[in-house]
């Protein structure tokens, strides 16, 4: 088999420069997933048929057969794209029990869906560091399976054993559309046509009909982890233990809560407060004012704290720079001539503060002076890496005050110019440093306390050379 497959490999066609030639059969499948982006689901599933009754065998047909059934993916479209996936949280609305006749409504509750999670607090601040797209999936029941009834549904949407029946669906099938897609972060929202109240985790959260208060409590789930702060039994996620995470505590002292330093810090809010996870006794919960996680209209302190570092741990607060940044150990520097050397970094843009950017020239006797050098992380103040948690490490004490701090730019757009005159001739090591403070005008308290990994900032750095004078 393996032999075979080399055999295939080696023999696919190449053209002189040794690149690939594009499959014309991946050029129909584009075509097919263009029409699904734009509205013609008739044609995109005449287009899957023709695949799978022309080409059998090969892997496009079989996509073509697949995306020809009666259930089946079409394809996705965007609802609400802020820049590159890449650094964005990308969130994927998809319906379940969705005919072909009311796809079209899919699509107009997909747009009401994002508008409606701008509308909450943290998300409208951050609103730029999400992106929002819908999968096209056409079912062909509008039904939810149980009580001896199966029906065909792309997500497989279920009853699950509660005594209120809440919603469900199979989460594998919900990662095989997201693995359909170009880029995800294993992020979705799942609208069961026929579902009753919801159901969130890993990732996924579910709502029966069109509940979107009950979908900001589910995202609240799935996103970010976040516990029930319910007292009352709900009938889902109330059995096991109590956990002592985020924003439920399974005992009461306020030194050992998740959300301690909140009151260490004395945030009138934040307290203490029995009644969470389905319980009236025995949980925990960090404020007495509500919280979505109950059934408030917005999250608490503590879990929009951790809303923020979820949030972050997708989007690095820098958006791009240039030129490329280089490694702390790639010292191939950059020559300063006359006109200088510029360096610009394109900051995030939450809606209502601006980030802090902080530029450093550090020489680079600097680096090897110190034993414990100042180093970043693993990206080493080059480009960083898709998940900013797997780092860990907080960014080193760079030991140095900085050169020049820039504010109050609008569009994040921040550069730093370096003159040959500015500094004696050698190797030098320029710094940026972006920082999200999370203090919003007039608040006294920022909205992130305590960010033990430094996702809030990040840095990029540059080797530059000033020549002899
Ligand atoms: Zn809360």
């Amino acid at each position: 088999m393996i032999i075979a497959l080399a055999l295939l490999a080696s023999s696919a066609p190449a053209n002189a420069q040794g690149v690939d030639k594009p499959d014309p059969l991946d050029a129909i499948v584009a075509e097919a997933e263009r029409d699904a982006r734009e509205g013609r689901y008739d044609k995109a599933r005449a287009a899957y048929i023709a695949l799978a009754r022309k080409h059998p065998g090969t892997p496009q047909g079989l996509l073509g057969e697949k995306r020809s059934r009666p259930s089946a993916y079409l394809g996705w479209a965007p609802v609400e794209e802020t820049g590159p996936s890449a650094n964005r949280v990308d969130i994927v609305f998809m319906g379940d029990g969705y005919e072909w006749e009311s796809l079209k409504a899919f699509d107009k509750l997909a747009e009401d869906a994002a508008t409606v999670l701008a509308r909450d607090e943290v998300v409208r601040e951050y609103a730029n560091y999400f992106n929002f797209a819908r999968a096209v999936l056409v079912s062909a029941d509008n039904g939810v399976d149980g009580f001896g009834r199966d029906y065909d549904t792309p997500l497989g949407a279920k009853t699950l054993g509660t005594f209120a029946g809440h919603v469900g669906i199979d989460q594998a099938k919900v990662r095989e559309v997201l693995g359909q897609m170009p880029e995800h972060d294993g992020q979705a929202i799942v609208f069961v046509r026929n579902g009753v109240l919801g159901t969130g985790g890993s990732g996924v959260a579910v709502i029966g009909g069109r509940e979107m208060k009950t979908m900001v409590h589910e995202f609240g789930h799935s996103f970010a982890g976040l516990h029930d702060e319910y007292q009352t039994q709900t009938g889902h996620g109330g059995g096991g233990g109590v956990p002592n995470s985020l924003n439920v505590a399974s005992l009461a002292d306020p030194k050992l809560v998740p959300w301690a330093h909140w009151i260490a810090a004395k945030h009138p809010q934040v307290g203490v407060h029995e009644g969470a996870a389905s319980r009236v006794k025995g949980a925990w919960r960090p404020t007495a004012n509500g919280c979505i996680m109950d059934s408030a209209e917005s999250f608490c302190v503590a879990c929009r704290e951790v809303l923020v570092l979820r949030i972050h741990e997708f989007v690095d607060p820098i958006d791009s720079c240039s030129p490329e940044p280089q490694a702390q150990r790639v010292k191939v520097p950059h020559q300063v001539g006359p006109e200088g050397f510029v360096a610009t970094v394109q900051a995030m843009r939450p809606a209502r503060h601006q980030l802090e950017v902080e530029w450093y020239l550090l020489p680079e006797r600097h680096f090897a002076r110190t034993g414990d050098a100042p180093s970043v992380r693993d990206d080493d103040g080059g480009a960083p890496t898709r998940s900013r948690t797997r780092k860990g490490r907080p960014l080193a004490d760079l030991r140095a005050q900085p050169v020049a701090t820039s504010r109050g730019k609008a569009d994040g757009s921040h550069k730093h110019t370096v003159l040959p005159k500015d500094l004696e001739p050698g190797v030098w090591r320029l710094v940026c440093r972006v920082k999200d403070t999370t203090l919003l005008r007039g608040e006294k308290f920022p909205w992130v306390l305590k960010d033990g990994e430094s996702l809030l900032s990040s840095e990029r750095g540059w080797w530059i050379e000033v020549p002899p004078r």
